[in-house]
């Protein structure tokens, strides 16, 4: 069994390990919820604070000009871009994820005029489902919408399909599925492949040049650490841009938008899919929380997440054997950055665990759920996390009656 001294050594040789004091975490802390809302960073605070204290305060409305804000959309989806695999020009940073789902499904549907069918997941995120029900409502022409079950979405595909909206890590479980193989084949029958990377981006490792997708979007605000409500990312391939027409036009994605003329024109590339001001001091969030992730690359970060997953899912193993069903894939290959543990009192625990400094999450109607971000957390937090868990367990502390008190934020 992995002993604590052995997660001394892990952390001592974590090529990773210097990245940990750029965040502002509480010594007594053990944050297992970065897949939720990341913490904040020297970096972003310091950005932040400069483009209050000089971009805005001294600049005023000459940082649209000066400061580069105008620009900011495209320029802070350009650092994205190699989080995702992605070229110059393909990312754009607005809205929130929500909205970019919303305009990327408009426009798409657009390129498949003589094709009805939406395919989406039924275990997808809720305001996935909303949204491509409500876009689909109003296509302009009948759409249907197909809310399948994972394994039957790749018999449904046929000529009828227009587009397949996947999330790639799913929420719950934190089963990741396979980029390259399904976006293939939903290219097989000519449908269009759109990835929600709320749970990815930042995670694990991702190729949208290779595996060819044609739209993803993601959030900002997860594993990104770029507050809460930071804004989100979109993508579009390349060769789709020219073709595709935003559905919430606005001032912003006009191709000249201080001659306030009458008729929308598209400027060109991702620009286009701004719709208004760019929200600044969100943006200076993110433009400091990148400073972090490009002292990095995915692959050491997938390294070391596979590491702390491995030994987390090992532990609770072998500590309270039986105590939960396991329902996160043990082949490295099907999981994203999150262990998902299944239990009748799953709320009542991760309250236990949150009063005991150990912050996980719960996902309905029985999940535990931690989060693993290789940039701040070491093996020991691992080793500690289990160690809290353990004596819950045994102790059987989730029975307290005050921690059946549902929150509105579970
Ligand atoms: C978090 C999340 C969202 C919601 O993002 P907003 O930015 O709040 O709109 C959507 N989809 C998935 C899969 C998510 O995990």
């Amino acid at each position: 069994m992995t002993s604590r001294l052995d997660c001394e050594v892990l952390d001592r040789d974590d090529p990773l390990s210097s990245l940990r004091k750029e965040f502002v975490l509480a010594d007594e802390l053990i944050y297992l919820d970065g897949n939720s809302l990341g913490p904040v960073s020297a970096a972003v605070k310091r950005r932040v604070n400069e483009v209050i204290d000089s971009e805005w305060a001294t600049g005023l409305v000459r940082s649209w000009n000066s400061a580069g804000w105008m620009a900011a959309p495209t320029a802070l989806g350009d650092r994205v871009a190699p989080l995702i695999g992605a070229r110059p020009g393909e990312v754009l940073v607005a809205d929130t994820l929500t909205f970019l789902i919303a305009k990327l499904l408009g426009a798409a549907l657009h390129l498949r005029p003589d094709r009805h069918v939406i395919i989406t997941d039924e275990a997808n995120f809720h305001s996935d489902l909303y949204i491509i029900e409500a876009v689909a409502k109003r296509a302009g022409r009948p759409i249907e919408v197909q809310v399948l079950n994972r394994k039957d979405i790749p018999a449904a595909l046929n000529d009828d399909v227009a587009l397949v909206e996947l999330t790639h890590v799913d929420f719950r479980t934190g089963e990741m599925l396979d980029l390259f193989g399904i976006t293939k084949a939903v290219h097989d029958v000519g449908a269009l492949m759109f990835w929600d990377f709320a749970h990815s981006a930042g995670a694990v490792p991702l190729d949208v040049t290779g595996a060819n997708v044609d739209f993803a979007a993601g959030c900002g605000y997860k594993y990104l650490n770029a507050g809460p409500g930071a804004p989100a990312f979109a993508y579009i391939r390349r060769e789709w841009q020219s073709q595709m027409e935003n559905p919430l036009p606005g001032w912003l994605g006009h191709v000249r938008p201080f001659d306030f003329e009458l008729d929308y024109e598209p400027a060109t590339g991702m620009q286009a899919f701004v719709t208004s001001s760019p929200s600044i001091i969100a943006m200076a969030a993110l433009d400091g929380s990148l400073e972090t992730w490009e002292k990095t690359t995915m692959n050491e970060v997938r390294t070391k997440s596979l590491a702390l997953t491995d030994l987390f899912i090992e532990l609770v193993e072998q500590r309270v054997p039986g105590a939960f069903e396991i329902v996160t894939p043990r082949e490295h290959a099907k999981r994203g950055s999150q262990v998902a543990l299944r239990h009748d009192h799953a709320y009542a625990i991760v309250q236990a665990l949150i009063e005991r400094n150990v912050i996980g999450d719960f996902r309905d109607p029985d999940i535990c759920r931690f989060g693993f971000t290789p940039l701040y957390l070491r093996y020991v937090d691992v080793y500690d996390a289990v160690d809290v868990l353990v004596d819950v367990m045994n102790n059987k502390a989730y029975l307290d009656e005050r921690f059946s008190v549902r929150n509105p934020v579970t």
